[in-house]
């Protein structure tokens, strides 16, 4: 009988704090999460996903995906997620700065709508779901994903220090910078720890794929050959 009361003040308590966080977490990206119930202070949390509405859109993420897709708390294994994590882990440690919260976005309706990651200046990195598996399928050790994971961490750091230090109407500069951050990870021991230039082949390929000759759109990521120097270049930064 203990045991039953003891029970049901605990789930009278969950009920209590998921109807209060739902409340509070109105403001997409307005802070970081107070609280973690999934109990992965990495990760968003499965109450911060159940609680993203927009009208009965359970899980709506924000106007950078489509309607269709939806937020989550992990990728489709364990061990994926806890490549990334890992990955996020080891980014913030080399760098010593606070670890960002990662969410991840599917979309199964449009799955190739989440080719894409995005880093917010809130503290968050959210990670599609296609682009996680294309990258993956390009080498055994899954380095592209840590590149590109990278490279979004390299925003986080472009958030915090006001960088890059040159400004240019595009996203070039940013970019390219964040893809210098990326090629510096790969190499340090604290980082990828690859040794070898050939060991990045896939990353650098990879980033070139990404870039493109829009060279007066606002969005422009910077041309093919010098995203893959950006990538490359700091490699040989030790
Ligand atoms: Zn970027």
């Amino acid at each position: 009988m203990k045991k039953t009361t003891i029970t049901w003040l605990l789930l009278g308590s969950i009920v209590t704090t998921f109807t209060l966080s739902c409340h509070r977490s109105e403001q997409y990206f307005s802070s970081r999460p107070s609280e973690q119930v999934s109990g992965d202070p990495l990760l968003i949390s499965n109450l911060e996903v159940l609680c993203n509405y927009r009208g009965t859109h359970q899980g709506y993420v924000d106007q950078s995906w489509e309607d269709s897709a939806i937020l989550k708390s992990e990728l489709a294994t364990p061990e994926d997620t806890e490549f990334m994590k890992n990955e996020l882990k080891k980014n913030a440690a080399l760098w010593g700065m606070e670890v960002p919260i990662l969410g991840f976005v599917e979309d199964l309706s449009d799955p190739s709508s989440t080719y894409n990651a995005i880093s917010y200046s809130s503290g968050k990195i959210y990670y599609g779901y296609y682009m996680y598996d294309k990258a993956k399928s390009k080498s055994p050790d899954n380095i592209v994903n840590a590149m590109i994971l990278a490279h979004e961490y390299g925003h986080q750091l472009q958030y915090e220090y006001y960088l890059p230090s040159v400004f240019e109407v595009t996203n070039r500069a940013a970019e390219l910078e964040a893809d210098g951050f990326a090629g510096y990870y790969l190499r340090k021991p604290q980082g990828f720890n690859k040794r070898e230039f050939s060991d990045i082949a896939a990353a650098y390929h990879f980033a070139a794929k990404i870039g493109d000759y829009d060279i007066e759109d606002e969005d422009h990521h910077g041309t093919p050959p010098s995203k893959e120097n950006g990538c490359s270049l700091r490699f040989f930064i030790r």
